[in-house]
């Protein structure tokens, strides 16, 4: 059997793509905000109804680039269940992450304990939206407010996701999210930077680009463009979205049915009101030892889950203190994430969860 993994990158029909690179070779221009990125770029805003919307060269120069344009210092409290990514940019930015902990049932931040973290140095809170499932963000809004701090939504995983009828990516200060090659929509490599606020967009804007416009040299910004090539493959796998979301939905449905529910479970929706996007199908084993034997038995058969996300961020070597996080110690030794992409074989999800329930 072919090698089966946790994701495999959608990829159009061929020719849609070399349409669409049509327009590059007449317009002979490559990247620089150019025509295709600006029609990626206004499409979404509009689809998502999103009053400011920038696209990034990838999801953690997006979350960079929050940082900086929001002028964040001292603390930022975040989640310890999240990719690197979400840790390291904190910490790219010279500022201190706090780590609090997640909840056992949706793997996202714990807001009930958040407000306990907060001290003077706090500037903002930076928590992701776990496997595309809403944080509280009543409660994180809330508190915000109350002491003045910013949030901000690490959505890399949300693309596609509403909540209570509004893009999950419209909530908080600012939301991020990636549009990755491994991700429900992406543009190969690529992000992008939501907010609220036109001065603040216009920030994003000039930070994305080295700080300057033509001759005039503002600030010292960072390079977080994206090439006509990227925006073209965003144009395309657009009008295929619904399909590969579509898809997805179905083999959960097949994962949901025949999984042994009493040895396991899966992180799910706390919140109501959602249309999910499937982004991933991550389970929560028993124990580590039944987690390893899970992946060794998978591996036998050629099928490769991800530990996702494993290990917890708050025991990265280089996060400079200690911080104790019991869920998610707890939790990221013994989470994967199983195979889901759209033409994944339904065969196969049947075989993947008969070899799960014989470890179980
Ligand atoms: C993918 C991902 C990122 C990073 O996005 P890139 O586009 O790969 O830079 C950040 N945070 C989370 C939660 C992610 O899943």
């Amino acid at each position: 059997m072919n090698r089966i993994n946790v994701t495999k990158s959608f990829l159009p029909p061929k020719e849609e793509y070399e349409k669409m690179l049509e327009r590059v070779w007449q317009s002979e221009w490559l990247t620089n905000n150019g025509p295709l990125l600006v029609e990626l770029e206004t499409t979404l805003q509009k689809k998502l109804d999103l009053p400011y919307f920038a696209i990034t060269s990838n999801g953690t120069i997006a979350i960079q680039l929050a940082i900086k344009a929001l002028n964040l210092s001292g603390e930022i409290i975040t989640t310890p269940f999240s990719y690197c990514a979400t840790t390291t940019s904190i910490l790219w930015e010279n500022l201190k992450p706090v780590f609090v902990d997640i909840r056992e049932d949706d793997l996202n931040i714990n807001a009930d304990l958040v407000e306990a973290a907060i001290t003077d140095k706090t500037s903002a809170i930076l928590a992701t939206h776990v496997y595309g499932n809403p944080c509280d963000v009543e409660k994180l809004e809330s508190i915000g407010k109350k002491y003045g701090i910013k949030i901000i939504y690490d959505a890399a995983h949300a693309f596609g996701v509403e909540y209570k009828g509004k893009p999950l990516l419209s909530y908080g200060d600012m939301s991020t999210c990636s549009f990755h090659a491994t991700k429900v929509f992406h543009t190969v490599e690529g992000g992008c930077v939501v907010c609220h606020d036109k001065e603040l967009f216009e920030r994003v804007k000039l930070m994305r680009s080295f700080g300057h416009v033509q001759d005039d040299y503002y600030l010292a910004g960072v390079n977080g463009k994206n090439s006509e090539f990227h925006a073209a493959m965003g144009l395309v796998n657009l009008g295929h979205l619904d399909s590969i979301i579509a898809g997805r939905k179905a083999i959960f449905g097949i994962y949901d049915q025949t999984l042994n529910w009493n040895k396991l479970y899966k992180p799910t929706e706390v919140a109501t009101d959602l249309k999910y996007n499937y982004a991933y199908y991550p389970i929560v084993l028993e124990d580590e030892d039944t987690t390893l034997r899970v992946i060794k038995a998978l591996q036998a058969e050629n099928i490769y889950p991800r530990r996702y996300f494993y290990p917890t961020l708050n025991t990265l070597q280089y996060v400079p203190e200690t911080y104790y996080c019991p869920v998610s110690e707890s939790v990221s030794p013994r989470v994967i994430s199983l195979p889901l992409y759209p033409d994944l074989d339904h065969g196969i999800v049947n075989k993947i969860a008969e070899i799960i329930n014989a470890q179980l």
